[in-house]
Parts: C-alpha cells; sequence; structure tokens
C-alpha cells in the first residue's frame, strides 16, 4: 500500500474541506443579494425543516415496525419455505406468542462475532487501502467534501478472502453467512439503532459541519431523517459511504454466494437460476464500486441527511430485504429453461446498459462543463444558478437532450428493468416474496422522483422550471 502517496493525497484534498469553491465544478460568481429568481431565500435546499405530524407519526411507525418486517420475511423463509402467509396462519392457529417463541431469530454469541469482525474488517478497509480521492457535490453550506475511493478494492479483497478461506482452505463452510443467518439479523439491527442514536448525539454535541445540520422541531423526525449532513470520523472516514458501501454494497453479493453455497449443500447442484441471479446482482454491486466516484454525486450521498433512514437502512435493510431472492432459491430450488433463462439474462442486462448509459450521460455533460456530444450532436443544457448558505452563488448546469431529454429520470427505467429480471429468476410459482424487491424498488423510486423534484425546484428556482418544460415527463416519456 502506498501510504506516502496516499499520505500526499489526502494532505491535498484536506484543504477541499474548507468551506470553499475552488475545488467544485460550479463556479462562484458573486455573493448574496443578487439570488436566482425563485430560488429558496433564508434557508438553502435541501431537506425539509417545517415537518407536519403525519410526517412525525409515519416517522416513528417506519422506525418501530420496518424490523418487524424484515423479521417476518426472514422467519417466512427460515420456518416456511418463503410462504408469505404461512406465519400468519401459524399465529391465528397457535398464538402469536407461539409463532414468536418457535420462528422468531434468537442471538448467538458467534452471530455476533461475526457480523463485529465483518464489520471492523471492513471499516479497516475503507480506513487503509489506498484509493484515489473523489469528490462529492456541493452542499448546502458550500462544503466540497473528499472520499477515498476504495471500494473495488475493498470488494475484491473480501471477495478473494472468503472464497480463498472457505473454498480453498476450508476455514468455514461458504454457506457460513446462511448458516447464521437470524443471528446476524440479531446483530445488524442491534447495531443499526445503535449508529442510528450515535448519529443523533454527536449531531448535538460534535458534529463534522456544524452548517450543514438540519433540525426538524421533532425528534422523531431527526431521528429517522438524520441532523448531520455527512458525519464524519477525522477527515475521510464518511459513515454514509462507509454504510452504504460496505457493510451495505459488497455484502450483498456476499451474501447471495453464500445462499448459492447452502443450495449446493441442500440439492447437490447450483441452479441456474441461482447462477444467473448472482450474475445479475453483481453487475449492479460491481458497476457500483467501477463508478464509486460517480455515486459521490448521486441523491443517497448529495442529498439524504444520515439518520435511521439511512444507518438502519444500509445496516439492515440492504442486507436483508435486496436478497430475498437468493433465500428463496435456496429452499425453492427453480431451473429456468434456457429460453427463459435468454430472456431474462437479456432483459437483465437491456435493464443494466439503461441504467449506466443515462448515468454516463449526466456524469459526462458535469464533468466537461457541457463540451460534449450526447448521442451524436452537441449535448443540449440548460445553465443554472444556485445559491448557498453562505450566500455565494454558483453555476451549474441542466442536461436536457439524449435520455435526459425523454424524461427527468430515466435511469430509474434501466434500474427498475435490471430490478424485475432478478426478481423474474425465482419463476411464478413461489408467491409473492421474490417479487417484493420491484415492488419495493418501485415505491422508492417514484417517492425519489417527488423529493427529488421539490429539492430542484428549491435549488435552481426559474432554472429548473424551464427545464421541466423542456423535459415535462418524469419517468416513462407519455406516460409519467
Ligand atoms: P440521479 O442520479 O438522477 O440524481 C438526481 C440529481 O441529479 C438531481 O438531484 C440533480 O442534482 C441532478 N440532476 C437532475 N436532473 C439533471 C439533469 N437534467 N442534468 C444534470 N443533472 C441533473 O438520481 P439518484 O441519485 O436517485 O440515482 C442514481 C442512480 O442510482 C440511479 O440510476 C438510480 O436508479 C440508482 N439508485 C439505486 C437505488 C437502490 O437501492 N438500488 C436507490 C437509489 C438510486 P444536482 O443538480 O444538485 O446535482
Amino acid at each position: 500500500m502506498a501510504l506516502g502517496a496516499e499520505g500526499s493525497l489526502r494532505q491535498r484534498a484536506a484543504d477541499a474541506t474548507k468551506r470553499s469553491a475552488t475545488t467544485a465544478k460550479e463556479a462562484v460568481t458573486t455573493v448574496a443579494g443578487d439570488r436566482p429568481e425563485g430560488s429558496q431565500v433564508g434557508k438553502t435546499w435541501g431537506r425539509a425543516r417545517d415537518v407536519s405530524t403525519l410526517n412525525v407519526l409515519i416517522c416513528g411507525t417506519i422506525m418501530l415496525t420496518c424490523p418487524l418486517l424484515v423479521i417476518y420475511t426472514w422467519m417466512s423463509c427460515s420456518s416456511f419455505g418463503c410462504s408469505l402467509a404461512a406465519p400468519v396462519e401459524k399465529a391465528l392457529a397457535k398464538g402469536v406468542w407461539t409463532l414468536v417463541e418457535e420462528d422468531f431469530p434468537t442471538p448467538t454469541a458467534d452471530g455476533f462475532k461475526l457480523y463485529f469482525a465483518w464489520l471492523g474488517f471492513q471499516a479497516l478497509l475503507y480506513s487503509y487501502l489506498p484509493g484515489k480521492i473523489g469528490y462529492g457535490q456541493m452542499t448546502p453550506a458550500g462544503f466540497t467534501l473528499p472520499y477515498i475511493v476504495n471500494g473495488l478494492l475493498a470488494w475484491t479483497v473480501t471477495h478473494a478472502l472468503f472464497i480463498g478461506s472457505s473454498l480453498g482452505l476450508g476455514l468455514f463452510p461458504a454457506s457460513i453467512i446462511h448458516d447464521n443467518w437470524g443471528s446476524l439479523l440479531v446483530a445488524s439491527n442491534v447495531y443499526g439503532y445503535f449508529l442510528t442514536v450515535f448519529c443523533y448525539l454527536k449531531a448535538h454535541v460534535a458534529p463534522t459541519h456544524a452548517t450543514d445540520r438540519k433540525f426538524s422541531g421533532s425528534a422523531i423526525y431527526d431521528l429517522y431523517m438524520g441532523i448531520e449532513f455527512n458525519p464524519r470520523f477525522g477527515k475521510y472516514f464518511d459513515f454514509k459511504l462507509f454504510h452504504n458501501g460496505r457493510p451495505g454494497i459488497v455484502a450483498w453479493t456476499l451474501i447471495n454466494f453464500s445462499f448459492a453455497a447452502a443450495q449446493y449443500q441442500r440439492i447437490g447442484y447450483v441452479t441456474n437460476s441461482m447462477v444467473l441471479l448472482n450474475f445479475l446482482h453483481a453487475v449492479y454491486v460491481l458497476d457500483f464500486f467501477v463508478n464509486e466516484d460517480w455515486y459521490l454525486r448521486t441523491i443517497d450521498i448529495a442529498h439524504d441527511h444520515f439518520g435511521f433512514y439511512l444507518s438502519w437502512g444500509d445496516s439492515v435493510w440492504l442486507p436483508f430485504m435486496y436478497t430475498l431472492q437468493s433465500h428463496f432459491l435456496v429452499r425453492n430450488p427453480v431451473d429456468m429453461s434456457w429460453p427463459y433463462f435468454s430472456f431474462v439474462l437479456a432483459l437483465g442486462l437491456a435493464g443494466y446498459y439503461i441504467f449506466r448509459a443515462v448515468n454516463h450521460q449526466k456524469d459526462i455533460v458535469r464533468r466537461t462543463d457541457g463540451q460534449c456530444t450526447i448521442w451524436g450532436k452537441p449535448a443540449k443544457v440548460i445553465r443554472t444558478e444556485f445559491i448557498t448558505s453562505d450566500g455565494k452563488v454558483h453555476r451549474s448546469l441542466l442536461l436536457c437532450s439524449g435520455f435526459w431529454g425523454l424524461s427527468r429520470h430515466f435511469n430509474y427505467v434501466g434500474d427498475l428493468t435490471i430490478s424485475l429480471a432478478m426478481c423474474l429468476t425465482c419463476g411464478f410459482n413461489g408467491g409473492a416474496l421474490p417479487y417484493f424487491y420491484i415492488v419495493y424498488m418501485t415505491i422508492l423510486l417514484l417517492q425519489r422522483i417527488s423529493r427529488d423534484q421539490e429539492r430542484c425546484k428549491g435549488k435552481y428556482g426559474k432554472y429548473w422550471e424551464q427545464y421541466s418544460a423542456a423535459v415535462p415527463y418524469k419517468l416513462i416519456p407519455y406516460i409519467y
């Protein structure tokens, strides 16, 4: 590891954390007084501050019930072959308490050791593996933060070690994650809630960037949505990137692999559906790490504050709910016919192509300040201004040709297509559980469209209206 080179890179990058726009793509043009027409005055764009009682109630309910939903799906797979109805039927027949006693996950020392060793190992890789420095989007308070981009290396090291130690050296069974799934669920919930409370307290007593905090006036809402925008340990240990990328996304493919190993143990071979599922998830996960620098400028990093939504979401929801299809396939092996296999593969790859191509167009147009061609023609852009909370006015641009001329979120069409293909690997004979992912992604992305709409309207004012008039459809041209 080139510690010296890395050290000097970090030193250079440290300067970028100062309140300054000098490293940002958006140049500072003037100071307060000359605000972009229609942009928010007295507060900057970003998360809502004035939340309704209903909103607070919804957030509180989600925090209390979401873990139960995850436990429910775990129980339905572990005890009832992934039938969603069976746990309810048992509760009705024998009482809820019997269900809890007999079918809820129980903590074990091994599960806890495994979980916290995994977390610690990922934290070490995140902190010490070499990587280039990437920059996030300018925050509402005017910071442009540096990130160490070493996710691809962390993913490779983790998978090589896991596969080498289990299949190569036989130190533990490759199905170890599957074998400890219930206890891992308990451990990750403990961590997810701990992290939520820790971040809430940290935001009050030791914030990383005090001016980028948002207080709603409701402790419940603040716990749920987070107060700090980019909580960090030191200059580089970024909570958001770490928790989303490592215990979340690195785990995704590792979990699938372990469940494929469990399927092999059970039936003596790995079905083509399990192979295809592993492949499609791996394409999606690897894309994330190959393009980790791009990810720094997506909504997760550029908009969301760090509360329960991300801390518990990354620790529990992502690894446990995004991998449901592999849990299903262990209990309900599906041998796909080759025409069906080819169809699902083609659908998945088409979805991936759209997803990547749309995201690439936005990235390239921003990186070249609009001086590029899109689909063989000069990019059409709307040049915009926005204001940060220090009163400075900055410039940016919105692409309105290519995929971004078809609809305002055509990248979500690609994402939904590949998500559907992942679910289709499970066939149609096993009930609804494997299709949870596509239903959830549809709700998530539709909600994102409306959140992003509000955010961009606040950030860009009249420029966003111009863009919305030029590109009227939000997702699917002529439909929505
Ligand atoms: P986008 O990458 O579409 O980012 C939206 C932001 O891009 C806006 O807030 C705005 O930010 C900027 N923007 C909007 N319109 C334009 C335009 N015309 N030209 C240039 N910039 C524009 O959304 P996400 O971050 O939600 O998603 C990124 C990818 O990640 C998507 O492909 C999505 O499908 C995927 N995803 C996957 C999830 C999963 O759980 N699997 C969850 C969420 C997303 P600004 O101007 O401030 O830069």
